[in-house]
């Protein structure tokens, strides 16, 4: 499904809060590679980019709106020389789009500077901003980010122990957190006790040095190998000594966003085990299974439904196409569309092969439906091109209820399967038929063989870290309350 590419409008689908990289070398340009990580990670974010660098004495950060090439050239990459780099891409939920919500959040322990960068959202920092302005801290955004930069440098000054700040601070936020750290000398990893946003390890080789990224495909793109996940509720330090791990908070039942594998990592990432590519392939064959269709040709929306239209072909004998082209130098924009541009909707993104699909009765393979609207606009643009009949299948399960965990979905009244039966949405989008891939299938196809249990809230609302009472599920059931 098509995001907007249009600024300010309401995204129609789950959009990822961030991504963050972190480096450690003593022989390498950190903030190059830092830079280069980024940019692997670009489609977890796109509305901000920053680099912070420790360099033994003090830490710099530059930051900005948008993409990271915007952001960076040589002569800002020339800037930043150190041996710790932290990294961070954003898309904008808590805290608006603004310089000041660009990450890395700086804080100062006396005359030491730190940089945090942060994918997640946490669920408890109106009450820790409070305590901490009656305290005296001053904040630049209004971001829960930069809540806990500021947590970590506060308990630091009081215990003088980065690596003590860092645990008392991850004993009192709660939500989801993936987060990297600079100080002059060390760079910090670490993830909330149930582990919900990933967060993996690498090794430069050559004992160059070690990386931290969002998603392995981070890793692969600076020639880092893979040595394993952050553990949920742990702490990972690297310094000139080297590498050391602390298990600050118990680790909770693990609940990796499921969302991950469908739609926001990119397909050649490994996430707790799981290739992201293969797993889509797999719920397109769960699909074929538990929803089969009479049809002559299985196409993907690209990118993310690529996969599992494949897989969908696979396991139903139908024969796959490609019958939908992506202009892949269409995305997130400062540039203002013209109202005539607006009136193409998604045509201006993707544009559909009617060479391909005319006469053809085609099953459509998308990742998700949150309000629907884009659904509908691409089931009218492919009967446009000539299919006589179009059957929508989506690789998760109904979207019934918002993320509190990093990734906006908006409010319940906005989400379409919360609002409409089965029948209903059909009828909205205008396709043929509509079908969904259960619960039990996504699990399987994500590896539920392996025994792991996952964050699947935004299905289910059931979810797993508890929600302040000041923050009740009700209250972002319906836009402005
Ligand atoms: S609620 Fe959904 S999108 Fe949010 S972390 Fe859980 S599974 Fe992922």
């Amino acid at each position: 499904m098509a995001t907007s590419i249009f600024p300010g409008e309401a995204p129609d689908r789950p959009e990822e809060e961030c991504a963050v990289f972190g480096v450690y070398s003593q022989t390498d340009d950190v903030a190059r590679l830092t830079c280069f990580g980024l940019q692997a990670l670009q489609h977890r974010g796109q509305e901000s980019a920053g680099i912070a660098v420790g360099d033994g004495e003090t830490v710099t950060v530059t930051k900005d709106l948008g993409l990271v090439t915007q952001v960076f050239d040589e002569s800002a990459l020339a800037a930043l020389k150190g041996r710790v780099a932290v990294g961070h891409c954003r898309y904008a939920t808590s805290g608006g789009a603004s310089w000041m919500s660009a990450q890395p959040h700086m804080s100062a322990i006396d005359e030491v500077l730190i940089a945090l960068a942060h994918n997640g959202t946490l669920v408890n920092t109106n009450s820790i901003r409070a305590d901490l302005i009656a305290k005296g801290v001053q904040f630049r955004s209004n971001t829960d980010s930069e809540v806990a930069c500021q947590v970590i440098g506060y308990v630091t000054r009081e215990t003088h122990h980065l690596t003590d700040g860092i645990q008392r601070a991850m004993e009192t936020i709660e939500g989801a957190y993936a987060m990297v750290l600079a100080s002059p000398t060390a760079l910090y990893a670490f993830r909330d006790p149930h582990g919900i946003r990933p967060l993996c390890l690498g090794k430069l080789p050559g004992d160059r040095g070690w990386v931290v990224s969002s998603e392995t495909c981070g890793l692969d793109i600076v020639g880092a190998e893979f040595v394993r996940d952050v553990n949920p509720g742990e702490i990972i330090r690297i310094n000139e000594t080297g590498i050391s791990t602390l298990q600050a908070v118990q680790p909770a039942e693990p609940r990796g966003c499921i969302f991950e594998y469908v739609y926001f990592a990119r397909p050649d990432s490994v996430i707790d085990g799981q290739s992201v590519y293969q797993a889509r392939r797999a719920m397109g064959r769960v699909l074929a299974r538990e929803a089969p269709v009479d049809a002559d040709l299985v196409l993907g929306v690209p990118d993310s439904g690529v996969p599992g239209a494949l897989g969908y072909a696979e396991a139903s004998g139908l024969e796959f196409t490609d019958g939908i082209v992506k202009n892949r130098y269409v995305g997130r924009t400062f540039i203002q569309p013209t109202q005539e541009m607006r009136q193409m909707g998604i045509r201006i993104k993707l544009n559909p092969l009617p060479s391909v699909l005319r006469g053809k009765r085609i099953v459509v393979i998308d990742d998700s439906i949150v309000r629907g609207n884009t659904s509908k606009q691409l089931v009218s643009m492919l009967r446009a091109a000539g299919a006589i009949e179009v059957h929508l299948r989506i690789v998760s399960p109904e979207v019934m209820w918002p993320c509190f965990y990093g990734i906006d979905t908006a409010t319940q009244d906005q989400l379409i399967a919360a609002n409409m039966t089965n029948e209903e949405m059909c009828a909205f989008i205008g396709c043929d038929s509509l079908a969904f891939i259960s619960l039990a299938g996504l699990r399987e196809a994500c590896g539920n063989a392996q025994h792991k249990t996952f964050c699947e809230a935004c299905f289910t609302g059931e979810y797993p870290v508890a929600l302040p009472e000041s923050i009740t599920k009700t209250a972002f059931l319906t836009k402005g309350e």
